[in-house]
């Protein structure tokens, strides 16, 4: 029953697929965690929407107006989605790698950051001038707390700091406890900012609950596949930076001085970051998609999300050669995300057999996280190439690890025949 089985539709649920063994069969989108379908909704508004094409903040035409109320309304919708305080500001960026440099380069003079070593290499990687530290994989969600809380009570008191933490990995799809990160960074004058990337397109998410500082995320891991990402939260340290892109849109007055230069004001509101013409049809994508989940209700898409975790750690666990990886422990609570290793199998050569044989599309490799797959797997660091892993050889301990993750609109059939393959 399509209600039942998809409570948002999403597309792509019918490409046809060729198999080596012949014939073919429709495609089983498994790797939701990097790049998820659009929901049907998302593509119908876009479309809707795309032949009133027109330019956002720039005319006084129709279709310009047009344009700037629904990229202004999108701006809203956003708000309301993450729950966010009067004083938010949400800018809209490319992705969450874009909003995290974003942030990262928007920090107050001489800012402490840390940061875990397990995080994505856009939570890991942006804060290059910044005085970082990154922090040991924790064992436990209260071994995360106390790590962050010893090395802030460690930290120069005086100074601004940002910690910096993802809300579900993107390899494990575990849960991390924010909250409680959020209280022991604020409890030490630090602030936080929340990598959403895999959270919120599976988890109720509300800033001023969780009490994070900034939130970032991806449209295209959200169901809206048009290259925008969000970065939202305190404005003051937005406001009071450099525009992250110098340019028409971010700047309010221009004038050239007596002596030969160009004087600039630049806005005070999230169009400082957003110079140049934005992407109108990725912002209101996003705005779609946080419509459609919310109408859905997050209830009952975590639910069915769960019963098809279940479903795949319950038949993982049935074929003895399956190691699942974990940092928290298996009976963590984890999102539709769960990476695994198979004893014998080279990880990319096991993928390459699901997707041949199966016309089941999963990830592998060390899915720009490699401190962390590396720490899973206990193997050492070797050249990786890009966000990829040097072959294993035969009988050697696996360098590199499959993901297979899911989620809104997800067919039960499509985890069957993966549980069923793997098996
Ligand atoms: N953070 C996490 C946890 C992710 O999973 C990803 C994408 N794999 C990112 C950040 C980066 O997202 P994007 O590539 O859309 O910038």
């Amino acid at each position: 029953d399509q209600t039942v089985c998809t409570p948002l539709p999403v597309l792509g649920r019918d490409v046809l697929v060729p198999l080596v063994t012949g014939g073919e069969v429709t495609y089983a989108a498994l790797d939701y965690a990097a790049s998820a379908p659009a929901l049907q909704r998302v593509w119908d508004d876009v479309a809707a929407y795309a032949p009133y094409y027109g330019s956002v903040h720039r005319g006084a035409g129709y279709l310009s107006q047009l344009s700037t109320d629904l990229f202004e309304n999108s701006r809203a919708t956003v708000a309301e989605f993450l729950g966010c305080r009067d004083d938010d500001q949400v800018v809209f960026t490319r992705s969450t790698t874009d909003s995290l440099n974003l942030l990262a380069a928007a920090l107050p003079a001489d800012c402490q950051v840390f940061v875990f070593e397990t995080e994505h290499h856009a939570s890991l990687l942006p804060w290059r001038d910044a005085r970082v530290n990154f922090l040991n994989a924790p064992r436990t969600p209260a071994q995360a707390v106390e790590t962050l809380e010893r090395a802030l009570a460690a930290r120069d008191p005086y100074g601004p700091a940002l910690v910096c933490v993802t809300g579900a990995s993107n390899v494990t799809g575990e849960l991390w406890p924010v909250k409680e990160l959020a209280a022991a960074a604020h409890a030490h004058g630090a602030r936080i900012v929340l990598d959403a990337a895999q959270l919120a397109p599976h988890h109720p998410l509300d800033i001023a609950e969780l009490d994070v500082d900034w939130v970032a995320f991806s449209g295209h891991k959200l169901y809206a596949p048009f290259g925008s990402g969000v970065l939202a939260g305190r404005a003051d340290w937005l406001r009071s930076a450099e525009p992250y892109l110098a340019g028409g849109g971010a700047s309010r007055k221009v004038a050239r001085r007596a002596d030969g230069g160009v004087d600039v004001e630049w806005h005070t509101t999230a169009a400082r970051h957003e110079a140049g013409s934005p992407n109108v049809i990725g912002v209101y994508a996003i705005a779609s998609a946080c419509k459609a989940l919310t109408e859905a209700g997050f209830d009952s898409l975590v639910e069915r999300e769960q019963r098809l975790v279940t479903k795949v750690r319950e038949g993982l666990a049935e074929v003895d050669a399956v190691r699942v990886l974990s940092l928290f422990g298996d009976d963590a609570p984890r999102v539709g995300v769960i990476s695994f290793v198979v004893d014998g199998w080279n990880s990319s050569h096991f993928a390459a057999a699901l997707s041949a044989e199966y016309g089941i599309g999963v990830r592998d490799g060390l899915f720009c996280a490699h401190p962390l797959v590396r720490t899973l797997l206990g193997s050492a660091p070797q050249d990786p190439g890009e966000c990829g892993a040097p072959e294993a050889e035969p009988g050697e301990r696996s360098l590199n690890a499959i993901r297979v993750s899911f989620g809104a609109g997800t067919p039960d059939e499509h985890v069957e025949r993966f549980v069923g393959a793997v098996k």
